[in-house]
């Protein structure tokens, strides 16, 4: 498989390009120069067997066969069962990876393939802003892997508790910079960093962010998964809709692509808290991007969504197809409340608030209330993670799962630093 940039067809990139340089030079997002045939077995194997099936046409032979078996028995070494709430309404629950959210998925085979492919001399410094999920998801991926070094920032006092332990108790090749600012401050050293040809000469970077098709493209997989373990559960030929809580729509695109190799989805919902974007584009026509306003659902509050230009080029702009494949909505952050309670109550489950969002979307969609399709809400995070918001609408603790408690008792590791490129600089030399 060669890759072309979203932007334009005129040059070809290796995985090898691809991988480690992120964003297309011209700016754009990378795609597969076609889309291979791939027939997913409907009635499904293993998760680790069924994302080689899937990945193989796209990554080997970069990647020779048996090591991208390997490396992807390893990356998803965790289910993601498809969990029935009742008759019609079904959760895939994508939270069981060691940092309890979906980005594990992603971020590992990254890891995995990275480890692979990278033959340069000195160590590779992944550096990453993170106002969350992202930073541990991607450290806990490269944790331990010699050629790799960790280089988190993260707003100071702008993460919750449970956050910061996570993305302050790793070690390692690992460090977290606790800076002195708020996220956009992290993000701009970060883009200073790679602008520096001072830096650039003596320190080899690249910023592993979700955009990557490493990250990206595997997400496909837990589509088919999801659709397989569907087949298994009914019979029938009554197809599932599929609402996907939506911030940066990586998780939508993706989804989009296991739906054209065959993953046989009525239709996926891009569901929306107050950043909708994406919504306004579905009911309009119109991309207008702006800036993002905060919410309970805070991995979700992006208001120009980067991988909006792969679903773009997916469909060569054509907005009516898009719009038969894809519905979308927003919520507000009370209704993010009133979803919690009303599926704790109805089904004694408990959902964070990302899924909650999914879930509103899910009981707006007229495919899902009038024509009777089934419905499946994936499940981005563990509710867990999101503590403060659950007891916000509960009026209870959430307990604890033990990985988190390891976290939470582990004695926090960061360097204090000032909102200051000089500083940054002469840490990363
Ligand atoms: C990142 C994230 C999202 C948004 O996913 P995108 O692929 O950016 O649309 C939703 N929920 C959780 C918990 C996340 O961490």
């Amino acid at each position: 498989m060669n890759w072309i940039s979203s932007r334009s067809r005129n040059r070809q990139f290796s995985l090898r390009e691809v991988l480690f340089h992120g964003l297309a030079p011209d700016g754009g997002l990378f795609m597969p120069t076609n889309f291979p045939d791939i027939s997913p077995n409907a009635k499904g194997e293993s998760l680790p067997q069924t994302a080689l099936e899937f990945l193989r046409p796209y990554f080997s032979p970069d990647i020779p066969e048996d090591e991208l078996g390997n490396l992807l028995k390893e990356a998803l070494n965790f289910d993601i069962p498809l969990r029935k709430l009742s008759d019609s309404i079904y959760v895939l629950e994508l939270f069981h990876g060691p940092t309890l959210a979906f980005k594990d998925v992603g971020a590992r085979t990254m890891a995995g393939m990275m480890d692979y492919l990278y033959d340069g001399d000195e160590p590779l410094t992944i550096l990453a802003a993170t106002s969350g999920d992202t930073g541990s998801a991607v450290a806990s991926a490269f944790l331990g892997r010699e050629k790799f070094r960790v280089v988190l920032l993260y707003p100071s006092g702008k993460v919750s508790k449970v956050q910061e332990q996570q993305l302050t108790t790793f070690g390692q090749n690992v460090t977290a910079l606790e800076i002195d600012g708020n996220f956009d401050d992290c993000q701009k050293l970060v883009k200073q960093a790679f602008s520096d040809p001072e830096v650039r000469k003596s320190v080899n970077l690249t910023s592993a962010n979700s955009i990557n098709i490493g990250r990206w493209l595997p997400q496909a997989v837990y589509y088919v998964h999801c659709w397989q373990q569907f087949n298994q559960q009914n019979s029938g030929d009554n197809k599932p809709v599929v609402s996907v809580p939506s911030g940066n729509l990586g998780n939508l695109a993706a989804g989009l692509v296991a739906k054209r190799h065959g993953a046989d989805f009525e239709k996926l919902i891009g569901a929306c808290n107050a950043n909708a974007t994406f919504r306004d584009f579905i009911k309009t026509d119109k991309y207008r991007p702006r800036s993002s306003v905060r919410t309970l659902s805070n991995a979700m509050d992006v208001g120009n969504p980067s991988n909006f230009e792969r679903i773009d080029e997916m469909y060569s702009g054509d907005t009516n197809t898009i719009r038969k494949h894809v519905g979308s909505d927003s919520f507000s952050d009370a209704k993010t409340l009133e979803m919690i309670v009303r599926i704790k109550e109805e089904f004694n489950y408990l959902i964070c608030p990302h899924t909650a969002v999914g879930f509103a979307a899910l009981f707006e969609s007229s495919t899902f209330a009038e024509k009777n399709h089934p419905g499946i809400v994936l499940s981005t995070a563990h509710p867990a993670k999101f503590g403060d918001v659950i007891e916000q609408a509960l009026a209870e603790p959430v307990p604890l799962p033990e990985v988190l408690k390891n976290a939470v008792n582990a004695e926090k590791q960061s360097v204090l630093m000032k909102a200051d490129y000089e500083a940054f600089k002469a840490f990363l030399m």
